[in-house]
């Protein structure tokens, strides 16, 4: 195809500007068309309060190899972005797992065999099984089967969590202390619904070649400062564009190009810089400089599914991408974040709780100086969502009082609810392909194929596979 490439690409969250950038490093003109006031999407800076906030806490592994590159790329500094712990998983009181500093995957059986809160049984059951799983290669097929009745059922290539944890005689204590939390955490879906498959993906990942792979990575600064906006300064300094308000009604396919069609609510005034807003610094590309009609080469859809689904559904041949999108269910994930008192922390930056409303309690103290601000997430569905806010909000404080003595009230909270914070990562799950059946439209996000559940990595390495597919299509 020798001809001129111009990318439109929708949406400005962790996909579509790793695409972005990936296309720009390639000197391929890109523009890029964000919806919301800041880039970033479900995972951006917000603030509240004058205090800086995200959306929803996240955490990054060190397997996590593309998102730490894409940053890297755009000017960020791994060291200085992120406090990086070593693997360790606590649940106060009740359960404790550290990796020492031993090569993979030795730091692991080490940690499972001197787990505190495990019966030398559940110590050895929890090793035996990682083992048959790195036997395995982390692949379902090549474990050894279960006895009949037990699950993998002919011609079925995925089963539940829940499942190879029995079929593995992992016990009910083992599983709520070690397998549970992982898995939440991991896939945001519960054990009874989960993949096994892509859980496995990810401890192959994490847990089997290099020890860093299992660090843990808490970002000193929001989501959107991260990435998103290193990365749209990084475009606009190589010719491309980044609109922000500006969001996409409809893609038109024409015969040779798309036309992609922004909402007149797309031209509003520039933001003003200030705590309500993370502002991009756009340069060229003003928010009144923006028309109503565009026409690239090539367009890359890095709007959420619901969105896609809505945007691809009038084009023809895209029938079946919009089926696998509509197809797809959601879990939610709750953030509260809570100001205490600056005196206030926790006993380490990032601790669960066993058998509590909250999850895991992070202290932003100690992570990004933000002291005596702590954040408890809660991932997956469950009973707190029949709870207000108010009634969450008093259940979370009276958690840290009982298991911390935190007496203080907090000054303020916040609750950020994303009912639709990650798909439900499910066996055998159809997820759309990054090439559509038009040759020049692809699709990019946590949700689109590929070894990962709804993350980071998985939206950033589907932004850099659809830069790929239009390079290889270019050449
Ligand atoms: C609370 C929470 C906690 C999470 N924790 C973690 C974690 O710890 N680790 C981890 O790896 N992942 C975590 N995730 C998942 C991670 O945030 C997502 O997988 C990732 O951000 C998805 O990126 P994306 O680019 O695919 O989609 P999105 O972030 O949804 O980006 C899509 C973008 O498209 C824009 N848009 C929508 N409509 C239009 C339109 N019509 N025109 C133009 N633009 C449009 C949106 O505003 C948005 O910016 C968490 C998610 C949530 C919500």
């Amino acid at each position: 195809m020798a001809e001129k490439l111009n990318v439109g690409v929708i949406g400005g969250g962790y996909a579509g500007m790793a695409a972005a950038a990936e296309l720009a490093s390639r000197n391929i003109p890109v523009t890029v068309f964000e919806s919301a006031q800041q880039l970033g999407g479900r995972a951006r800076g917000v603030y509240y309060n004058d205090t800086r906030l995200d959306n929803g806490q996240h955490l990054l592994l060190g397997c996590y190899r593309e998102t730490l590159r894409m940053i890297e790329l755009v000017g960020g500094d791994i060291d200085q972005d992120f406090l990086r712990l070593p693997l360790q998983l606590d649940l106060h009181d009740q359960f404790s797992l550290r990796a020492p500093r031993l090569p993979a995957p030795l730091h692991l059986l080490i940690a499972l065999l001197s787990a505190q809160g495990l019966t030398w049984s559940e110590r050895i059951k929890a090793a035996s099984f990682m083992l048959t799983l790195r036997n395995a290669n982390f692949r379902l097929d090549q474990l050894p089967l279960p006895q009949a009745g037990e699950g993998r059922g002919e011609g079925l290539s995925d089963i539940t969590v829940s499942a190879l944890l029995a079929q593995h005689k992992q016990d009910a204590d083992l599983t709520f202390k070690l397998w549970e939390p992982l898995c939440i955490a991991a896939l945001n879906t519960p054990i009874q619904k989960a993949s096994a498959h892509v859980l496995l993906n990810v401890l192959r990942d994490a847990l089997n070649q290099s020890r860093a792979d299992s660090d843990m990575l808490l970002p000193r600064i929001d989501f959107t400062a991260l990435f998103p906006q290193r990365a749209a300064s990084f475009v606009e300094r190589r010719g491309g564009k980044v609109h922000t308000s500006c969001g996409v009604e409809a893609i038109r396919s024409l015969e040779d190009e798309f036309e992609i069609i922004t909402t007149p609510s797309a031209v509003r005034p520039e933001p003003v810089e200030g705590h309500s807003s993370v502002h991009v610094s756009t340069g060229s590309t003003r928010t009144e400089d923006v028309s109503r009609s565009y026409r690239f080469s090539h367009v890359i859809c890095a709007a959420p599914p619901v969105v896609a689904a809505k945007l691809l559904r009038p084009i023809a041949g895209l029938a079946n991408t919009v089926a696998q999108i509509d197809a797809l269910e959601h879990q939610p994930i709750y953030t509260l974040y809570l100001q205490y008192p600056a005196h206030v922390t926790l006993p380490h930056p990032m601790i669960g709780l066993h058998r509590r409303i909250s999850q895991w309690l992070f202290d932003k103290g100690q992570i990004a100086g933000q002291h005596g601000l702590l954040a408890a997430v809660i991932s997956a569905e469950g009973i707190h969502q029949e709870l207000s806010q108010d009634e969450l909000a008093q259940k979370v404080i009276a958690e840290l009082r009982d298991e911390f003595g935190i007496a203080e009230q907090p000054q303020w909270f916040k609750v950020i609810a994303e009912k639709r914070a990650t798909f439900c990562c499910s066996p055998n799950l159809q997820r759309p392909a990054q090439q559509t059946a038009l040759p020049r439209l692809l699709l990019a996000g946590d949700y689109t194929a590929g070894d990962y559940p709804a993350t980071l990595e998985g939206a950033v390495m589907s932004g850099v596979r659809c830069a790929d597919l239009i390079r290889a299509q270019s050449e």
